[in-house]
């Protein structure tokens, strides 16, 4: 038999950073998955990041995962988002050449020492005595290990529906896996079924390019690794249209046989990613709403119609690309469709996405209940990293909401739940200002260093880049720049207005409009600073006060998390709480008095019940 301490589930976005983690902390690791050629597939948007996914993948990046180095190195065009608003919402997005990305990503994994990767379907989960013990393949292997981390994504008994047809199957034509979901159920996990759905693909030689608004990347790009050096171009570009008010009344004429109007599709479907009839339908008013056409990679004819995702049958779907400009010619190389699914309940998640139930068993990816590569990655590492500290029998690593995106994806997931695909937004964030995707490397590096997994030139570099910030902010905060014609000069020449006496630097830069590389001409100590430490600079400076206000809602936060909860206590025992508060706490375990704020159903007057019994406690603990 086959042995090894940890096998990982599928090798989408979670599976392949879980199994980089694992490898690379030292554990011995089998990465089993249904389809090499599938390894790392995009099956819907050619592109990494977007509002609050680019901070994920910075943070997976930090911790020393994969995504960003390989997004880096397969990208074909790149942009900031949000720049008109401020940094807490900056987040990169860049178009992916999909292919070369999952031959960036395989390579990485074939690479790997401690690390195999092979074809196979997981048929179900070996335990005994409540502890994970191995795997059962669909083709009879039994594979020993300590630890298993399920990252099976969109494929359990997945459905695909097009207009009145559907059929048992996987993304782009791939095999779905249909023994698992059993098996799990067999374990006593409850799963539900949700729903995503993906636009048609369209061939290059049938769009009109001069019909529609070329969306061009950035000049300068911004990488997503800390360890990304040298020029970065842009090497594709994308398109704007609209659909019209043809399109609509296409849809509308033939709403009755869209699955989701018609009762075919069971599935909860991602409210933030709307299909178009769906938006047709919600949004009546609207007379046209955008579309991106956005090139698949390189060397492919393949066009990506990014927000014409649906499931209407084929012919209508040929008729409403015809009426928009730019694809009245279009070629259908692949019609859109939606895809049904099983995942897991995430409630039954303990903050390091391990399982309650059985000892040594982690879930990561779509399977928990979200919806996005980013989001899959981000949880593939912290299941990885987890379920390799498992092994070596040390604690889990639980990133906190106040600690990092993924903490508050996590936290979400394992104490409020979802009942729709789960989408990583900005506004989900309550400390967005200190949680930039700028200083990931900052908040996370350490302790991705500390569990083995960020290198040691990866910590140096965040080290470096921290004190050169600290420094050249020490530096201005001394600097005075005294009253003269040629200052007052030069704040002319900015818009920027006079001053009585000595500026000090520091307060230049807490103005609008100001920032580091500007006091070249001006500030005698001047020294060029790295892009990345200017940008801390900057931001730490004109964004001070409210970083300082940030940060004493944390140290509250803290304070709450700080207050421990015994484990596996009883709560239907506790009079003074309301019955569904018992319920909800005796089922959920809440580690700290904060989780169990957050669990849906617990008031605040059941926080202060709770209070009061911790204080007794804790006086009943006290040596008389
Ligand atoms: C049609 C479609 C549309 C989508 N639309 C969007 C969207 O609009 N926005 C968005 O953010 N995201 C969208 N997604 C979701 C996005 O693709 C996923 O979020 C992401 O790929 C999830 O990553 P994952 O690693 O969890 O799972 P996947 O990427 O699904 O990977 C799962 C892996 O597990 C393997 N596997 C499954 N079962 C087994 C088994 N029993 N044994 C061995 N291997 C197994 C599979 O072969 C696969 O490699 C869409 C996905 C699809 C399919």
């Amino acid at each position: 038999m086959d042995r090894f301490d940890i096998v990982i589930v599928g090798a989408g976005h979670a599976g392949c950073e879980a199994a980089l983690a694992c490898a690379r902390m030292g554990q011995r690791t089998l990465l089993l998955t249904l389809n090499l050629d599938a390894i790392a597939l995009m099956p819907c948007n050619p592109a990494i990041g977007g509002t609050g996914k680019g901070h994920l993948v910075r943070e997976i990046d930090a911790l020393g995962g994969e995504m960003g180095r390989a997004i880096d190195d397969t990208f074909i065009q790149s942009r900031m988002l949000n720049t008109g608003k401020g940094p807490a919402v900056h987040s990169l997005r860049a178009q992916a050449d999909k292919r070369a990305y999952q031959q960036r990503m395989k390579k990485a994994l074939f690479a790997e020492p401690n690390l195999e990767v092979r074809q196979g379907e997981c048929g179900s989960i070996l335990t005994e005595a409540g502890a994970v013990t191995g795997v059962l393949t669909t083709t009879g292997a039994q594979i020993a290990c300590r630890a298993v981390v399920v990252c099976s994504g969109v494929y359990m008994d997945s459905r695909i529906i097009i207009g009145e047809c559907s059929w048992q199957g996987g993304p782009q034509g791939l095999l779905s896996s249909s023994h698992l979901a059993g098996a799990l159920h067999g374990l006593g996990i409850s799963l539900r079924r949700f729903k995503t759905g993906t636009p048609p693909r369209v061939d290059e030689a049938s769009i009109d390019f001069d019909e529609m608004e070329p969306q061009p990347g950035d000049g300068t790009i911004t990488p997503f690794s800390f360890l990304t050096d040298g020029p970065m171009a842009n090497r594709a570009q994308c398109y704007l249209t609209y659909t019209n008010e043809e399109t609509h009344r296409i849809i509308r004429e033939n709403i009755h046989r869209a699955p989701m109007y018609a009762g075919t599709i069971h599935g909860t479907g991602a409210r933030y990613c709307p299909s178009i009839e769906d938006k047709i339908m919600r949004f009546a008013d609207k007379d046209r709403h955008q579309l991106f056409l956005e090139p698949e990679g390189l060397d492919t004819n393949e066009w990506y119609v990014q927000g014409l995702s649906t499931s209407m049958p084929e012919d209508v779907q040929i008729a409403m690309l015809h009426t928009i400009p730019g694809l009245r010619r279009a070629r259908v190389l692949r019609l859109a469709y939606a895809i049904e699914y099983e995942c897991i309940d995430p409630l039954q998640l303990r903050a390091d996405l391990s399982l309650r139930a059985v000892r040594g068993l982690y879930f990561a990816g779509q399977i928990n209940g979200t919806s996005g590569y980013e989001e899959a990655g981000a949880q593939g590492i912290l299941a990885g990293i987890n379920a390799a500290r498992f092994v070596q029998g040390r604690e889990s690593i639980i990133l906190g909401r106040d600690q990092a995106y993924i903490g508050v994806l996590v936290d979400d997931l394992t104490t409020k739940g979802t009942n729709e695909p789960y989408r990583m937004m900005t506004s989900r964030c309550e400390y967005r200002l200190l949680l930039r995707q700028d200083n990931a490397d900052l908040r996370l590096t350490e302790i991705g260093h500390a569990v083995g997994l960020a290198s040691d030139a990866r910590v140096e570099r965040m080290r470096q880049k921290r004190a050169d910030t600290a420094e050249a902010i020490a530096r201005l905060k001394k600097t005075w720049l005294p009253k003269s014609e040629a200052r007052d000069a030069w704040l002319a020449a900015r818009g920027q207005a006079e001053a009585a006496g000595s500026i000090c630097a520091a307060d230049l830069l807490r103005r609008p409009g100001m920032a580091y590389a500007d006091l070249a001409g001006i500030d005698p100590g001047f020294l060029p600073l790295p892009p990345a430490v200017r940008e801390q600079v900057d931001i730490s400076l004109r964004y001070e006060g409210y970083i300082d206000k940030e940060r004493r809602q944390v140290e509250a936060f803290r304070r709450a998390e700080e207050q421990l909860l015994p484990q596996g206590f009883d709560y239907m025992t506790l009079d003074g709480l309301r019955i569904e508060a018992r319920q909800k706490l005796t089922a959920h375990q809440p580690r700290s008095l904060g989780e169990a704020g957050r669990i849906s159903g617990v008031s605040p007057g059941d926080i202060s019940v709770l209070m009061v019994w911790l204080e007794k406690l804790a006086r009943e603990r006290k040596p008389q």
